[in-house]
This record gives C-alpha cells, sequence and structure tokens, in this order.
C-alpha cells in the first residue's frame, strides 16, 4: 500500500459498452465483477477506472491519485463475508481497514479503540458474571444473579423518580391477537419486525413489539375527563422485535429487551410543559449515571406525514419552547420525524467520546386517531388527547451495556451489585468475617463474605477482576481487635477501623443519588 501511494498513479475514469465490459472481466476471471456489471440498469452508463494497469468497474468517485490516500491507515480486521450478504453464496474475504487525514487522528483512533476493548461490556459481562448469550436464544439476554440485580436496581431507580414525576405503573400483556395489531397498524406495517404465534384454534397472535397499543386500551377504560389529564402510564414492557442476526450485538443490540416506556396524554395547552418535564427528568437522570454530555437531537414534519399542518406547527412549537426554556442547545433535522409526530433524541456521550442514543420523546397524531381515544372538554365536547411517547434509559438492556462501557465496569457504588467483599486471611478469622458480613447486610449493603483457604493476594485479583468496589480483609489481628481492614477500588491504601464506623461510612456511599430519595 505504501508502494502504490508513494507512485502516485492517476485514477482515470473510462466510459466502456456493456458488451468490451464483459468481454473484459470474463477473460480476467472476474466473474463477481461480471454479475455486477449484469445487475447495472438498462440505459446507465458503464463505467470503468484505471490505476496504472489495474482496472476496475466502478461507479466512482475516486481521488486524483493514489498519493492522495496519505499514509495514516491501518488495517485492522480480515473476515469472511458472504457475496452479497447471503449465505447460500460462497464466503470471500474481506480485509477491513481505517485511514484518517494524518497521524495523529489515526493514533487517537487506535487508543480509543484499543479502550473500547477493554471496556468491551461483553467480556466485562463474562468476567463480571453479569450475564450470557445462547444460540437457542440469538439477541436475549440470559442474565445471572448479579447482572439482574444490576438490572433491577435500575428499575427501582427509574421507579423511584417516576413516581415522583406523578406517573402511574401498568403492566399490559405480552401476547395479543391481531385484531389490536391491525388497529394499531403495526400488522401492515411493522409485521415483518414482529414475533407471530398461531394457535391451536387458528387464531393469529403477536409479541408486543411496543407497549402502546396496550396503554391505549388502558386509557379506553372509564371516560377521561380533562381533570384526568396529563395522564402519565408508565410500563417496564417486554418487547421483542425480530433483526437480522448480523446486526445483533450483545447487550446493544438486541432482539428482545425492556423499555422504560410512558405514554403522556394531555390536552394541547399542556404540551409545552409536559415535554419540558420530560426533558428535565431525562437530563437529571443522565448526570445521576454520571453522563453529563448530552446531545439533543429534534426531528420535523418529513414529506410523508399525516396530521394537519397546524398541530404539527403546534407540537413542533412545543418541542421548541421547551428546549428553549430547558436552554440546552440542541440540533434540528429538518424532515427526519416519524410519519405520524416531531420528535426529540437524547446522545449520551461516554467516558471515550462515544455517542450513544438513548432516550426519545415524540408526538403522536396517529395513535389516538385509530383508538378513537377522547376525553371530555370543559366544554363537554370530546376530543383527542395528545399522546406523547417517551423512553429514557430507552432499553434497559441497551443501557445497562453503556453503563458497563462508560464506567469500565468500576459501577458507582450505589450500582454495583456486590458492593463489598469480606475476605478472611486465615480460617481464624472466619466468625468474625460473617458477623462484619451481617453488619453490613443490616445496613442494607449488598455484600458476600470469601472465606475459602486461598491466598489472600489471590482473592483480592479475583474480586479486583469482578470489580467488586470495596474489599475488607479480616486475619487474626482484626479478629482480636473487632476491627476491618478496606479498600475501596482506585486506591492502593487500606485503612484499618471500628465496624461500626466502616457500616456507617460506606452506607452512606452507597446511597441511591439524592433525587431518587
Ligand atoms: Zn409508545
Amino acid at each position: 500500500m505504501r508502494e502504490i501511494i508513494d507512485a502516485k498513479t492517476p485514477f482515470t475514469c473510462e466510459t466502456w459498452s456493456r458488451e468490451q465490459t464483459r468481454q473484459h472481466f470474463e477473460a480476467a476471471g472476474e466473474h463477481y465483477k461480471v454479475a455486477l456489471l449484469d445487475a447495472i440498469p438498462e440505459g446507465e452508463a458503464v463505467t470503468v477506472y484505471r490505476q496504472g494497469d489495474w482496472l476496475d468497474l466502478c461507479r466512482g468517485p475516486h481521488m486524483r491519485n493514489t498519493g492522495d490516500a496519505g499514509k495514516a491507515f491501518s488495517l485492522t480486521r480480515v473476515a469472511g463475508a458472504y457475496w452479497r450478504g447471503d449465505s447460500n453464496n460462497r464466503m470471500l474475504s474481506r480485509i477491513y481497514g481505517v485511514a484518517f487525514a494524518d497521524k495523529a487522528a489515526l493514533d487517537a483512533h487506535t487508543v480509543m479503540m484499543a479502550e473500547a476493548e477493554k471496556r468491551d461490556h461483553r467480556k466485562l459481562g463474562r468476567e463480571m458474571n453479569l450475564f450470557h448469550f445462547e444460540e437457542v436464544a440469538p439477541g436475549s439476554v440470559f442474565w445471572h444473579a448479579k447482572g439482574w440485580r444490576l438490572f433491577q436496581t435500575l428499575i427501582s431507580y427509574m421507579r423511584d423518580r417516576q413516581e415522583d414525576a406523578g406517573y402511574i405503573e401498568v403492566n399490559s400483556p405480552d401476547i395479543m391477537e391481531r385484531a389490536l395489531w391491525e388497529t394499531s397498524g403495526h400488522w401492515q406495517n411493522y409485521r415483518q419486525n414482529m414475533f407471530l404465534a398461531k394457535t391451536e384454534d387458528d387464531r393469529d397472535y403477536a409479541l408486543k413489539p411496543m407497549n402502546c397499543p396496550g396503554h391505549m386500551l388502558i386509557y379506553g377504560q372509564g371516560t377521561k375527563s380533562y381533570r384526568d389529564l396529563p395522564l402519565k402510564i408508565a410500563e417496564f414492557g417486554k418487547v421483542h422485535r425480530y433483526e437480522p442476526s448480523g446486526a445483533l450485538h450483545g447487550l446493544l443490540r438486541v432482539r428482545s429487551f425492556t423499555q422504560d416506556d410512558a405514554h403522556i396524554y394531555c390536552t394541547p395547552e399542556q404540551l409545552t410543559q409536559e415535554c419540558l418535564k420530560v426533558n428535565d427528568l431525562v437530563l437529571s437522570i443522565y448526570r445521576d449515571f454520571g453522563f453529563d454530555d448530552v446531545r439533543i437531537k429534534l426531528s420535523t414534519r418529513p414529506e410523508n406525514r399525516i396530521g394537519s399542518e397546524e398541530s404539527w406547527d403546534r407540537s413542533e412549537d412545543a418541542l421548541r419552547r421547551a428546549l428553549d426554556q430547558a436552554g440546552h442547545p440542541y440540533s434540528v433535522f429538518e424532515g427526519e420525524g416519524a410519519f405520524y409526530g416531531p420528535k426529540l433524541e437524547y446522545v449520551l456521550r461516554d467516558a471515550i467520546g462515544r455517542d450513544w442514543q438513548c432516550g426519545t420523546l415524540q408526538v403522536d397524531f396517529n395513535l389516538p386517531e385509530r383508538f378513537g381515544t377522547t376525553y371530555v372538554a370543559p366544554s363537554g365536547d370530546k376530543l383527542a388527547p395528545v399522546m406523547l411517547h417517551r423512553a429514557l434509559f430507552g432499553s434497559l438492556e441497551r443501557f445497562t451495556g453503556i453503563l458497563i462501557e462508560h464506567h469500565a465496569g468500576h459501577l458507582p457504588l450505589w450500582l454495583a451489585p456486590v458492593q463489598a467483599v469480606v475476605a478472611t486471611v486465615t480460617s481464624a478469622a472466619d466468625d468474625w468475617a460473617i458477623a462484619v458480613a451481617e453488619a453490613f447486610k443490616a445496613a442494607g449493603l449488598r455484600v458476600e463474605t470469601d472465606l475459602r483457604n486461598e491466598k489472600i493476594s489471590y482473592k483480592v485479583r479475583e474480586h479486583a477482576l469482578q470489580k467488586i468496589p470495596v474489599q475488607i480483609a479480616l486475619g487474626a489481628r482484626e479478629t482480636e481487635d473487632r476491627t476491618v481492614t478496606i479498600r475501596r477500588h482506585g486506591t492502593d491504601k487500606t485503612r484499618t477501623m471500628q465496624l461500626d464506623d466502616a457500616v456507617q461510612a460506606l452506607a452512606a456511599d452507597a446511597q441511591k443519588p439524592a433525587s431518587a430519595r
């Protein structure tokens, strides 16, 4: 590659006849190129690029000459890839590489990739014994005890925040009949992404890919008046969506996941206020998890859309006004909203500069109309409420993966599934270790004991690999004095303390963020 670049060979574009092109590539034994040629629509010009004596069928464009490639490149990986991505075809070799404008940018990228590899949540998930995947359930997580505890801590935190913000929590069925999905439009427009089931009595069911239709039915129970609004219906709803197996990636891209989903039904007059509340809530929540750098994207009316211009004006205005009032910068993506309403997307920047889209806030004109959802206005008229869909973590599975990578597995104390481990240096300390663990547990801390007959250095290494934030070592001395020797993650210093003082200090540090208390 370096020789080719040094030669600064020009790229030139030639237009060939189909016959000439076919003859050339057939003679060269390039039958894949011939197949590509056959796929070019009749009437479209066939172009061939020349670089020295190398000829390639290509639409272009290209650089002026090979020297323009610069020298800041790196070949990163070789992998098998099926011709045209179809596993019925032959497997070819694909060489991956990256190129940058200069060496500094390449070096920064290389450092970031190495850091990303160290933080890979799939590797840390194994080492920390949080979860695994199986061939029999692609894209579905098998949560182990510790991973599930972390997951439940996230739910418990979000439940507190939502309750505080006036949401009610419900639960809707996982499998519902075709008729519902026809009313919602999913059957017509989203079926290829849904897991379907036919029962013995020949009825069509689908696993829910979204929670909204279920919430429409809950809203529809009984008459709602303007006094009931805003009504905020939340659910930790497990949804299933079919993704091609090639797209799956650990916790970040799965087929079944849990949304911290909610639907807000309000009057048009309440819209700005409700958007502002969601915006405040989501930013405050991200801060609690250590994400301070958040980008907001506003997507506006697309070409193909439903709903009146007036309702689009009103909703886009409401979102803009909420963001302006919040004083948070945002970027506008004209025409990128869904056909049924404008939306906000929240993008988190993690510790090594990667962006993750998590939260969404979406206005919807469509579902209230399809379900005939109404409320009784002060005038006595029945009006359609404005509906907002919002998810703040987005997917709990995905958010867990992002959290693990952001913190490189070193979760803040309040989130760590095991907060402290009590390890003995000698078996003479066993009884004291059990008493110490009980004292920590009684203060609400998640603590394990390690009484194995192993060297303490071995135990310490193992617990460090599992990213347990607090290690407590007990030997003959501590047993005699009724003390504990504590080491916190990130420091080599140990500290010997009275048990009561240690419990108090740790319990204070392990509290949920103040916003959730
Ligand atoms: Zn929804």
